[in-house]
């Protein structure tokens, strides 16, 4: 039995086709970069020029999404959506 995927909404609007980029398409590594610096739970992205970076992610030791080491990168983002879910937490426990 095939199960219906839903499918996935692309982001949009956040990053738009560089003129400088390569014909290349962008690699899986790019893209999982990409997801990553997109969807790590910060908002203040800087991503003029094709850039991937992120200023919240400096006391994490990470800031470069495009250059970075990827599993430091990993690391940041963990910590990142760790930090964000415990914020949400604390903010379900507290009286309105
Ligand atoms: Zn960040």
């Amino acid at each position: 039995m095939g199960t219906d995927k839903p499918s996935m909404s692309e982001h949009q609007g956040a990053l738009t086709r560089s003129a400088s980029s390569p014909d290349n398409e962008p690699t899986i590594e790019f893209k999982y970069r990409r997801e990553l610096w997109l969807n790590h739970g910060h908002e203040w992205l800087y991503g003029d020029d094709g850039e991937m970076q992120c200023s919240s992610c400096m006391k994490y030791g990470v800031w470069d999404y495009k250059r970075d080491d990827l599993e430091k990168i990993e690391k940041a983002v963990m910590l990142a959506r760790m930090e964000r879910a415990a914020k949400q937490l604390a903010d379900l426990g507290k009286e309105p």
